[in-house]
């Protein structure tokens, strides 16, 4: 047996053990998953929705619980694990309104009735990245569980502690074992076996654009349905009519919440160029002010990033010579801490305005008029968000009916709310999670004619 040690990113501290599955015991999972679904699709759907109410109050009651077990595990700051846990809770709570309506469709035919049916598709397998481990977990199995199918998650190997402990809440909340079951392992062994599985009929998969590009191609093999959500390089446009000031203040925030390692992280901060210098005065005690420090802290604003190997891919965005315009600061010692970064790149073309750095480094860029931002910002093979500053109202929809990505705020930075859709354009990914439409991807339409005709 494989057990992984699960460190604390700000201390450096074993949090405890966990064991990997093997392959036999995901083969093993996935069979009671499949063996659970007749079960599951015949509860009546007033029962499924309550015990997802029930599920989601379980999560109400362990929130602070589940907050410090994020905090340890992936040293998230206390104030944003609380918001991921009340996520998770919300998530399932809009969600157990899904089975009473699973409505089908009733079409004009001759000679009979037609009708449609949302039927599940069977075991669905999420594989969940490090960054947000219980909001993009939910984010697939609640509306997965309420169309009536089975679940299989796999955690990030770093961070399957707060998974585990959703499966204890679900199941003192009475749903059945092997109906929502989380199974912590390697992605070369868990994960890829959800792809090559054939009774699992779905992966929801979050991560890398690198891996994603992998799961479709393998679940090509069995027409397997995915939803992918990647990387995200997102640019904070900044026009000249905008509230300077408030642009400014804000897009530390936009981009170094949760260390940066957010995949709506607004990396690339573009800025019209008769406000530039007025911009980057503004912006310079904006980050100098982001309280780096101990996670479990209430005033801490950012912690450690998740990994010492992580911290080495960031820094390498931060080379000697590098055009570093200025930094915040973070703890010396024990911690994989990372300052908050600003850079100001020679060319377009930099690795630094290129790549998702996942880390707390941003660049920033000049840019001429609305022709020129959506130029820049579009030069990216991700579309994930966005964000667009002006007082304009006709330039901001323009400008947001221009940038190609999924989700776009003006005049802030906020992406997700559990009751719109969420997912990107490009290589950022496919499909949409959250909002009134997700059920939808986890069912199929079946479609039945009843002749009337004697
Ligand atoms: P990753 O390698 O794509 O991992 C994401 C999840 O997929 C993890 O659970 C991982 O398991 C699993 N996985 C890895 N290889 C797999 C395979 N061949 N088949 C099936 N599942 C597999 O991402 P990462 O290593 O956590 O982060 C690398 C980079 O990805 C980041 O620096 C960032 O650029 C990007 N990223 C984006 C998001 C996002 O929200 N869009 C989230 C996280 C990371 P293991 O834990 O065992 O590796
Ligand atoms: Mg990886």
């Amino acid at each position: 047996m494989t057990t992984f040690d699960v460190i604390n990113p700000a201390t450096e501290e074993l949090v405890g053990a966990v064991e990997l599955a093997t392959l036999e015991q995901t083969d093993a999972a996935i069979a009671r998953a499949q063996a659970a679904l007749p079960a599951w699709k015949a509860v009546a759907p007033g029962d499924r929705a309550r015990l997802l109410r029930r599920f989601a109050a379980a999560i109400d009651a362990d929130l602070e619980n589940l907050a410090q077990i994020e905090v340890a595990n992936s040293g998230h700051t206390i104030g944003n694990a609380r918001w991921e846990a009340g996520n998770a809770r919300d998530v399932v709570e809009y969600y157990a309104g899904a089975p009473e309506r699973l409505f089908g469709r009733q079409i004009p035919v001759a000679g009979g009735v037609d009708v449609t049916f949302a039927e599940p598709l069977g075991v669905i397998g999420v594989i969940v990245p490090w960054n947000f481990p219980m909001p993009i977990a939910a984010w697939g199995f609640a509306p997965a569980l309420a169309a009536g199918n089975t679940v299989v998650v796999k955690p990030a190997e770093l961070t399957p502690l707060t998974a585990l402990r959703l499966a204890e809440l679900a199941r003192d909340a009475g749903i059945p074992d092997d109906v929502f079951q989380v199974l912590p392992g390697k992605g070369s062994v868990v994960g890829q076996r959800f792809v090559t599985h054939p009774a699992v009929r779905k992966v929801v998969f979050t991560g890398s654009t690198v891996v994603g590009k992998q799961i479709m191609a393998g679940c090509a093999e069995q027409v397997k349905r995915v939803t992918l959500e990647l990387g995200g390089k997102s640019a904070n446009i900044v026009f000249a009519d905008a509230d300077i000031e408030r642009a400014a203040a804000t897009a530390p925030y936009g981009v170094f919440d949760n260390a940066g390692q957010d995949c709506c992280a607004r990396s690339r901060i573009l800025v019209q160029r008769s406000v530039y210098d007025r911009f980057m005065e503004l912006l310079e005690p904006a980050v100098q002010g982001v309280k780096v420090g101990d996670p479990s802290s209430a005033d801490s604003e950012m912690g450690p990033l998740i990994s010492s190997a992580h911290r080495d891919k960031v820094a390498s965005y931060v080379p000697e010579g590098a055009p570093v315009a200025f930094r915040g600061s973070a703890p010396d010692g024990a911690g994989f801490w990372f300052p908050p970064t600003v850079l100001i790149p020679l060319s377009e073309k930099d690795r630094s305005v290129v790549e998702e750095i996942f880390g707390p480094v941003v660049v920033v860029l000049p840019f001429d008029d609305e022709a020129d931002a959506l130029r820049i910002a579009n030069d990216t093979e991700y579309g994930l968000s966005g964000s667009i500053w002006t007082r304009d109202v006709g330039r901001a929809l323009r400008v947001a009916r221009g940038v190609e990505a999924g989700n776009l705020s003006v005049n802030s930075h906020s992406s997700v709310r559990y009751w719109t859709p969420f997912g990107g354009y490009k290589q950022s990914g496919l499909g949409r999670e959250l909002g009134p439409d997700a059920v939808a991807a986890f069912t199929e339409t079946k479609n039945v004619f009843i002749a009337t005709e004697e």
